[in-house]
């Protein structure tokens, strides 16, 4: 940019439209331009009255800058200046949804607007009935507010049929997918009619979250890891292995605040920096979900949070008894289809604990799903600033 602004610069210096009378006798007939193209032949004598007036010694040509512009340029200089940013006819920078840019003649902008493209950025978004619909990216926030999503995955799943067809499917229409035989793709197999539970560990990653890992591995289980920012800091590889294992990561806050004697931009800005962590861990990923530390959120943060705040059906209390038994126990006496279960990823005893309850809740027919599989298989889209407790 610097260079074209240097070249433009040197442009305007040599071809400056400074009159040019040298050579002529005050009673030759000479032609004057306008930059409109007209051409006037004039007895050189009033050629200086003519300058003034706008007139030019050689034909000139009006260029358009895209900013809106313009700029009075010698004919033979034309190429030149298109080389810098300079444009014959006026024109508009124009946008499509994928992110390209394309400058065109103003004048024939109707017809690129006919054909997908925008006069400002935008951005599709997607209904999970199937609608879309393309908004200016000014106006995005509004439509995610109400149910409206930014990314297709939030709202639609590719599904399989039976006989191996593939199909997108969106979350209105799962429970009917479902009961025609379609499964998932690419995700374990769940059975939406049969009951499921999420486990959810906070406060990690830790040294015992590894072990908890193992265990849901080797059983074929998923849960969801509400993790700390410093947390995932110190152990990125920790919040590696569960996110590559099919686990979810949630986000817990940067370093575990009472949001409730907190400012909304305070609590705002620990999660925002959190989500940075765990996609810098994860290679990408950024948090769908959100547990406030304690469970504590006010109403003004809930409405400006992105994400739908994950509470609990069964609190383990896992962190004051530090008792394994009393943590297996809490589970397995209550445990019932669409619970959300509190557990801590930084005490041994839950490690311990995680060992019995997962292969005794598959015994009794339950599936260990993800927060979001929960909802995805209870058909219960989750929305940004609500609270759940339980899905079911
Ligand atoms: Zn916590």
């Amino acid at each position: 940019m610097k260079k074209h602004i240097i070249i433009l610069a040197l442009l305007i210096f040599v071809s400056s439209l400074v009159p040019v009378t040298a050579g002529h006798s005050n009673d030759e007939v000479i032609p004057v331009y306008a930059a409109d193209g007209r051409v006037e032949y004039i007895m050189s004598g009033d050629a200086e009255a003519y300058y003034k007036a706008g007139w030019y010694s050689e034909p000139v040509s009006t260029m358009y800058a895209l900013d809106g512009r313009t700029l009075v340029v010698p004919d033979r200089d034309i190429p030149a200046y298109l080389n810098v940013g300079w444009y014959e006819n006026p024109v508009i920078l124009l946008y499509s949804e994928d992110g390209r840019q394309l400058i065109v003649n103003k004048a024939d902008t109707e017809a690129y607007l006919a054909v997908g493209w925008y006069t400002e950025p935008v951005k599709r978004l997607y209904a999970s009935d199937g609608r879309q619909c393309v908004v200016g990216v000014s106006q995005v926030d509004a439509y995610l507010a109400v149910w409206w999503y930014a990314n297709i995955d939030d709202v639609s799943r590719i599904m399989v049929s039976p006989d191996g067809k593939e199909e997108r499917v969106f979350a209105s229409y799962y429970a009917y997918y479902f009961s025609l035989g379609y499964t998932i793709k690419n995700s374990r197999v769940i059975d939406p009619s049969k009951p499921m539970v999420a486990l959810t560990y906070d406060d990690g990653p830790s040294i015992h979250t590894n072990r908890i890992l193992d265990c849901l591995q080797l059983h074929g289980a998923a849960a969801t890891f509400f993790e700390v920012g410093n947390n995932v800091v110190n152990y990125p590889q920790i919040t590696k292995r569960a996110f590559d294992a099919g686990m979810e990561i949630g986000n817990h806050s940067y370093s575990h605040p009472n949001f409730n004697t907190m400012s909304v931009s305070a609590a705002l800005n620990q999660i925002a920096s959190t989500s940075v962590a765990i996609s810098n861990a994860t290679g990408g990923y950024v948090p769908r979900l959100m547990r406030p530390p304690y469970g504590n959120i006010t109403k003004e943060l809930c409405a400006k949070i992105e994400q739908p705040s994950i509470h609990w059906s069964i609190d383990t209390r896992d962190w004051a008894t530090r008792n394994a038994w009393q943590t297996i126990n809490s589970v397995l006496n209550s445990v019932k289809d669409g619970d959300i279960i509190l557990m801590h990823d930084v005490y041994s005893q839950t490690a311990e604990a995680t060992e019995t309850i997962v292969p005794a809740l598959i015994e009794r027919g339950f599936q260990l799903v993800t927060v979001s599989e929960l909802s995805l298989y209870k058909n219960q889209p989750l929305s940004p600033g609500v609270k759940y407790h339980s899905i079911r």
